[in-house]
């Protein structure tokens, strides 16, 4: 496999933990199985401007894992989802819960 240019902003995020990906609609990480974005994905360490780069990248997640998350028997509710995918952003519980309106 061949690994994408470090031009585009999504793989500066992810690249250096090739593998721990996911997508919907169960939204486990494709390496360790955990609930993405899985912790080994959630620890490696961000500074301001991958953050910026993050942040569309994310919130199109969001959105996404709101609509496959959502009503689930056992699933995460809406604002815990916003902040399992944001993680990144300091969010208090309003701000979260506006998010998640926001992203229905
Ligand atoms: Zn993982």
């Amino acid at each position: 496999m061949t690994e994408p240019t470090p031009t585009s902003a999504y793989p500066r995020v992810v690249l250096p933990l090739t593998g721990h990906r996911a997508c919907g609609p169960a939204w486990r990480c494709d390496r360790c199985g955990e609930p993405w974005p899985c912790p080994t994905l959630r620890a490696a360490p961000t500074d301001a401007a991958r953050r910026a780069t993050m942040i569309p990248e994310f919130s199109r997640l969001t959105r996404q894992a709101v609509r496959d998350l959502r009503g689930r028997p056992d699933g995460p509710d809406p604002i815990a989802i916003v902040r399992r995918f944001l993680w990144f952003l300091p969010l208090t519980d309003s701000e979260a819960r506006a998010v998640a309106l926001r992203l229905r």
